[in-house]
């Protein structure tokens, strides 16, 4: 006989994890979580994993900064550990831009980020062996860090198992159910669950469950890459995290000795996630350096330690899709993570969990998140982006 769930989820990475958890919270009934893999098998375990709330747009700064309260009060609000180190957020962005980073500075003040515009210099106070002879101001957010995407994720699912959520791990969604315009349930390796919800939180994987259901979201599996340097004899230990628009590289610690780059020109399609390589090629180490030493001169003495790659999923505006889809009565997503849902997942799952329970999301407005905005011709672009509109995860 099938197993009964109320609510299935798919897939236990970071948005996976966090909504069983908040729905469990919320008494969403017997909720059960098939995972193909283990905890964090795909991008969540690779993540650079940076916590801040510089955004260009709105929508994801309100969810980042709920997201930050979680992560700044774990302990209390989910248990366990995050790994959350609140070291401070440096954003250059081209000169030419200022009137955009002072504008997405003002708004992320007023939907609560702890956000400010501080001067070179003083940015060379926070970090003396940065470059910043090419900026006129940078973005600064004090309470923004990292934190590890493991730890949050095992959190999460310990804390959702601890309310009655099942894991199913190395156990995969073979196929969603459906009959009468409804879900019906999921069939897996091993064996059929009935629900009348389920959750699609598949990361790069996503497509090979819409495809058979008839929905075509545009989502594009691809790689992203990174790699660690060694701290050089001389580079200062006052290392905080980086987003830099000019380079187009995202930069934190590791380890308190190393620094973790990663270049959005290693950010290529990779169409089967099943078989992605994980580890980078020489060029790509070369173009880490670079862009590594063209912030931190400093940095051209450093050794490399290692890297890896993983694989995440682009959606056609490089903004996530979290809805409820209408193709399907009972059917939910996040898809098309965009590589910069991580430091989200608390408030996407918290969302998608009351959406579920209480027939709408409360905390943040999903509307501009809803899987129809390229139908209706209205993919996502943001008035004050800094020339990219599409980066992934130096955005
Ligand atoms: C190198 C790198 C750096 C990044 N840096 C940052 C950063 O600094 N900050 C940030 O916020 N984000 C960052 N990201 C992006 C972030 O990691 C992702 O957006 C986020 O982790 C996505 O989480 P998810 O739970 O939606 O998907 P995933 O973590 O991909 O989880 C999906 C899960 O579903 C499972 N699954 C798939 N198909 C099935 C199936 N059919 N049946 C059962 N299980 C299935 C997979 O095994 C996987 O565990 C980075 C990503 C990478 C790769």
């Amino acid at each position: 006989m099938a197993e009964i769930a109320d609510v299935i989820v798919i897939g236990a990475g970071a948005n996976g994890s966090s909504t069983a958890f908040h729905l469990a919270q919320m008494g969403a009934g017997k909720v059960v979580v098939v995972e193909r893999g283990h905890l964090a098998a795909g991008a969540t375990g690779k993540s650079g994993a940076l916590v801040r709330m510089h955004y260009t747009n709105e929508p994801e700064t309100r969810l980042a900064v709920e997201s930050h309260r979680y992560f700044a009060n774990w302990g209390e609000l989910v248990g366990g550990e995050c790994g959350f180190r609140p070291i401070g957020l440096l954003t250059f962005t081209p000169p030419e831009y200022r009137d955009h980073l002072e504008a997405n500075v003002a708004m992320q003040r007023e939907v609560g980020a702890d956000a400010r515009i501080i001067s070179p210099d003083d940015a060379l106070a926070l970090d003396p062996s940065l470059y910043v002879g090419d900026v006129t101001a940078v973005a600064y957010e004090p309470r923004a860090g990292y934190a590890d995407p493991n730890a949050t994720t095992y959190a999460f699912a310990r804390a959702a198992m601890d309310r009655g959520v099942e894991f199913k791990l190395d156990t995969r969604a073979t196929r969603v159910l459906t009959g009468g315009g409804q879900v019906t349930g999921v069939e897996t390796t091993a064996g059929t669950i009935q629900a009348p919800v389920v959750v699609i939180a598949a990361g790069a994987w996503a497509n090979e469950l819409f495809v058979p259901l008839g929905i075509d979201l545009g989502l594009v599996p691809v790689a992203a890459r990174v790699t660690l340097f060694r701290w050089a004899f001389d580079r200062s230990p006052k290392h905080l995290t980086y987003i830099d628009q000019i380079n187009n590289t995202w930069a934190r610690p590791v380890d308190d000795n190393c620094t973790l780059i990663g270049a959005e020109s290693g950010v290529r399609v990779s169409p089967d996630p099943e078989h992605a390589p994980e580890a980078v090629d020489e060029n790509y180490i070369q173009v880490c350096r670079e862009k590594l030493v063209a912030r931190f001169p400093v940095m051209r003495h450093s050794t490399v330690r290692g890297n890896w790659a993983g694989i995440l999923m682009m959606s056609p505006d490089a903004r996530p899709i979290i809805d409820k889809l209408p193709q399907h009565e009972g059917l939910y997503c996040m898809t098309g993570d965009s590589g910069t849902s991580f430091k989200t997942s608390p408030a996407i799952g918290k969302c998608l969990a009351e959406w579920i329970t209480e027939g709408r999301p409360k905390t943040v407005d999903l509307t501009p998140f809803r899987s129809t905005r390229f139908a209706e011709g209205k993919p996502w672009e943001d008035e004050y982006n800094y020339g990219i509109a599409r980066a992934t995860i130096s955005r």
